[in-house]
C-alpha cells in the first residue's frame, strides 16, 4: 500500500483511492471505426464519498465484439455547468 505513478487521491476526502476492479474494458471514442477499440484500466474507488474513477490503462485491444461488461464515455462532458474553474 503507497502512492504509486497512478494511484488516485481523493481531493475531496483527502484519502487514498482503492482499487476496486481491475480490467475495466472502455471504448475509445476516438476511434469510431468497425472494429471498436477498447482500453483496460483499473477502477478506483473512494472509500470516503465512493467516487470512482478508471485509470492505469494498459492493455488495448480491437475487437468486433464487445468485452463483457464495457464503459462507454464522452471525450467532452457535455452538461450544463461547464468547468468549474478550481
Ligand atoms: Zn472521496
Amino acid at each position: 500500500m503507497g502512492l504509486s505513478r497512478s494511484t488516485p487521491i481523493c481531493v475531496k476526502c483527502k484519502v487514498l483511492m482503492k482499487c476496486h476492479k481491475n480490467a475495466q474494458f472502455v471504448r475509445d471514442p476516438a476511434i469510431g471505426a468497425f472494429p471498436s477499440t477498447y482500453w483496460s484500466g483499473d477502477v478506483w474507488k473512494c472509500p470516503g464519498c465512493s467516487c470512482k474513477v478508471i485509470t492505469g490503462f494498459g492493455s488495448k485491444i480491437v475487437s468486433e465484439n464487445d468485452p463483457i461488461d464495457v464503459l462507454e464515455f464522452e471525450w467532452n462532458f457535455k452538461g450544463s455547468n461547464g468547468n468549474e474553474g478550481e
